[in-house]
């Protein structure tokens, strides 16, 4: 059996490095998608022995010469996951039309484009896992994101309906959800936001990104060959 592609949005730091790093520890060809710290990505390529490529996820034409040179190059890709996002949390009636599109560019319309054309190679093998990266959000709302729940609630949808359309071609497309989890983001909070946070999570933790990294890893193992559609919290209770 051929050696399995995988392209890794937004890969070089945070959770997507730690998915991106239990698909190489498996000896699976990573590609670790970034879009302007050419420093990260040339560590986490060292460290990782992985490849990478720059490419905006949320221009279509970048998008699609990244997958496109990935599927040219390996003659295949198997794994996609759509983790790259961003967060431009204010409350609504405060918040610029600006910090609306950009989170909608970044985290919607980009699983639009690089799921699109990841299926051409993935339809031609048929055989392909999809996997996005949503969030409590989507599933529960949360006051300042409006945005981010809308972007990232349309990706769960997203992911339920482009499910049906691709099962027949053994292509499955699910979706985890990590709760509250420690990266650079969480490490800077203010310990009152921390002791917040942690009173709402039944597990009285944050979860680590190599927590979430295992249930992105088993919905891109042939094991969950049998599910789509679906999607994975990985919260600690939270939701
Ligand atoms: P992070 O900021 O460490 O990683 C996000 C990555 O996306 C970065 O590498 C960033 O450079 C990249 N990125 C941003 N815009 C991009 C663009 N236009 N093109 C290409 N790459 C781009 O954050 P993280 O915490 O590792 O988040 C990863 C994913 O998990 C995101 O989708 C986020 O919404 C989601 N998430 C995170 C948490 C958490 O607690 N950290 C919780 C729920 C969901």
């Amino acid at each position: 059996m051929s050696i399995p592609v995988a392209l890794v949005t937004g890969g070089t730091k945070g959770i997507g490095k730690e998915i991106a790093r239990s698909f190489s520890k498996k000896g699976m060809r990573v590609y670790l998608n970034f879009s302007s710290d050419r420093d990260a990505a040339a560590a986490a390529r060292r460290e990782l022995h992985a490849e990478t490529v720059q490419a905006d996820v949320s221009d279509q034409e970048q998008v699609s010469a990244m997958i496109d040179a990935i599927a040219q190059k390996e003659g295949r890709l198997d794994i996609l996951v759509n983790n790259a996002g961003i967060i431009r949390d204010g409350l609504l009636m405060l918040m610029p039309a600006k910090n609306w599109h950009r989170v909608m560019e970044v985290n919607l319309n980009s699983v639009f484009f690089c799921s699109k054309a990841a299926l051409r190679p993935m339809v031609g093998n048929r055989w392909g896992r999809i996997i996005n990266i949503i969030s409590p959000s989507a599933l529960m709302g949360r006051a300042g994101q409006t945005n981010y729940a809308a972007a990232k609630g349309g990706v769960l949808s997203f992911t339920r309906s482009l499910a049906r359309e691709v099962a027949r071609y053994n292509i499955t497309v699910n979706a985890v959800s990590p709760g509250v989890i420690a990266t650079e983001l969480t490490r800077d909070m203010e310990d009152k936001v921390r002791r917040e946070f942690i009173s709402m999570i039944p597990a009285g933790r944050f979860g680590t990104p190599e927590e979430v990294a295992r249930a992105v890893f088993f919905f891109a193992s042939d094991e969950a060959g049998y599910i789509t559609g679906e999607y994975l919290s990985v919260d600690g209770g939270l939701t």
